[in-house]
């Protein structure tokens, strides 16, 4: 181990300081840094608020896997809890990475596989048994699994456990374990409902927080754009096409907008798929691993689905829809920037989600930036270098000869540029025109300033301000007291309204009557 390695001091074996070596760990991320000494030195109970991807596996696997490498009883020494086979399985893999060449048996147990195998397994000698709280739970009662002399419990995920309903299975599971026992949780996010739970289970836990409970990941950059619901998929567009190595999550509100959305990126030629609810536990994970291993660099998928999935490189979060809530939002952005990496968080805003993105912003106490989508000739421009570059790769490495003759055949009849530009033509079809890119309306929904809107219908259609006022109301969900100053005319009449709400009229009342236009329309200055 590198002598200045942070890691040294927490006192740990030379044989576990050798796995991080090997794993290259260079420093203890900020949940380590926290728990490893507490967990190594001192016998209390911990409540770690950290989120997926901050390093907590390694937080909570060192101490146990140092404290087995001391001596081992033959029964299962600790329990960790996890909501989803994926994340059973991730942390068995981490915590395997620690072992070295040591005897300790790591065993995972989840539902959705067959039983008897992981009864098997158990019945051969388990150390550590990782899994998911049913499934965990079934094994106990068929006395497969026996709890009664761990050393560790650990909760992880804790939140997302409650959210998937597991906390009964978790509170029996905790009944068959020994007071004796050092409980760990961990949880991006402590609702009532968990604190709770530590008070009935955990003997005086110490709180460990990195950041404050509702600061989403510092490492994440976070940007919001400004885009009508209509111009959302170009945007998206724009924003993977900007991006040499884009490899991101795109979070959509239903299984519907999931297939939607994929399926129009698939048209448009990018490589993506799909997760939500619906999709079969043996698809899905068909769809991870090509995820992961960049067979396709987008994938689309709702809260529900994306639980779990921890992919530690991607360079984007997008919001192509925003979450529920303020915790949810902390979740999806929790997946960038992990572990030291850079990444962006995106989070696309419509004019009538901007008062609950402002809540976000309040709840999350985080710094979230606006910035403008980048314009279809700053996107050409990228485009064209890319494709330079790539092209050079390929004269540097050689490896055009099957085209030499063909090439050679094609210069005779042409001249090199016009054959070169018609290849380009060819590979690249129209994407490099601007026509391509359809205009993307911009609009200011940040602004506390107010819109003048025109109405086509005045006193010769019955009008009066209280009628005015109904009308709007008939298509869009605005208070009356947001609509203002109403002047109410022969012909037509006038109302001022908060910009964000003015966006919404307009678009509901976008259809165009008889005469060619809109009934509402933006109103000229007055
Ligand atoms: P976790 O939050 O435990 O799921 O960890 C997320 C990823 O970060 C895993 O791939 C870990 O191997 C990696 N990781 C954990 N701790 C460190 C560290 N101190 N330095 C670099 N990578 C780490």
């Amino acid at each position: 181990m590198n002598t200045n390695s942070e890691f040294l001091q927490f006192g740990l074996s030379e044989e576990t300081l050798k796995t991080i070596l090997e794993k290259g760990f260079e420093v203890p991320s900020p949940i380590q840094k926290l728990a490893l000494p507490v967990l190594l030195n001192e016998t209390c109970d911990i409540i770690g608020q950290a989120q997926t991807g901050t390093g907590k596996t390694a937080a909570f696997g060192l101490p146990i896997i140092e404290g087995l490498a001391k001596g081992k009883d033959g029964k299962i020494n600790a329990i960790i809890l996890v909501p989803t086979r994926e994340l059973a399985l991730q942390v068995t893999d981490e915590i395997i990475s620690f072992k070295g060449n040591r005897n300790i048996n790591i065993i995972t147990v989840y539902g959705g596989q067959s039983i008897s195998e992981q009864q098997r397994r158990l019945r051969r000698g388990a150390d550590v048994v990782v899994g998911t709280p049913g499934r965990v739970l079934d094994l106990i009662k068929r006395k497969d699994l026996l709890l009664d002399n761990i050393a560790w419990a650990v909760l992880d995920e804790a939140d997302e456990m409650l959210n998937m309903g597991f906390i009964e299975d978790i509170e029996l599971i905790l009944s068959h374990t020994p007071k004796s026992k050092r409980m760990l949780l961990f949880s991006a996010t402590i609702p009532d409902r968990i604190v709770k739970l530590s008070k009935k289970f955990m003997n005086d836990p110490r709180i460990l927080t990195v950041g404050n409970q509702h600061s989403a990941t510092n490492l994440a950059d976070q940007i919001y754009f400004e885009v009508k619901r209509a111009d959302k998929f170009d945007a998206l567009t724009r924003i993977i096409d900007i991006e040499p190595e884009f490899y991101g999550l795109v979070f959509c509100r239903t299984r519907v907008d999931v297939d939607t959305l994929s399926s129009r990126l698939l048209e448009r030629g990018y490589s993506c798929d799909g997760l939500h609810g619906d999709i079969s536990q043996a698809q899905r994970e068909k769809t991870l691993t090509k995820f992961r291993n960049k067979f396709i660099n987008i994938l689309v998928a709702t809260d529900v689905a994306a639980r779990g999935i921890d992919i530690s490189d991607l360079t984007h979060v997008i919001n192509y829809s925003l979450p529920q809530d303020p915790d949810s939002y902390i979740h999806r952005v929790g997946r960038t920037g992990r572990a030291g990496k850079e990444g962006t968080a995106i989070t696309f805003i419509t004019p009538d989600e901007y008062r609950k993105f402002v809540f976000f912003q309040k709840t999350i106490k985080s710094n979230i930036r606006k910035e403008i989508l980048p314009d279809a000739q700053d996107i050409i421009e990228i485009k064209k270098m890319r494709i330079k570059d790539e092209l050079q790769a390929i004269v540097e490495s050689e490896t055009y000869a099957d085209y030499l003759a063909m090439a050679e055949g094609i210069l005779e009849v042409n001249s090199p540029e016009i054959a070169l530009a018609s290849l380009l033509r060819m590979a690249f079809k129209n994407q490099l025109e601007e026509k391509s890119y359809p205009e993307i309306r911009t609009f200011n929904v940040d602004n506390t300033g107010t819109t003048r809107l025109f109405i086509a219908l005045g006193k010769k259609d019955g009008m009066n301000p209280r009628k005015i006022s109904s009308f709007i109301r008939t298509k869009v969900k605005i208070s009356d007291n947001k609509i203002d100053d109403i002047g109410v005319y022969e012909e037509f009449s006038f109302v001022t309204v908060p910009f964000a709400d003015a966006e919404t009229i307009l678009d509901a009342f976008s259809k165009k009557g008889r005469d060619g236009k809109a009934l509402i329309t933006k109103a000229k200055k007055r």
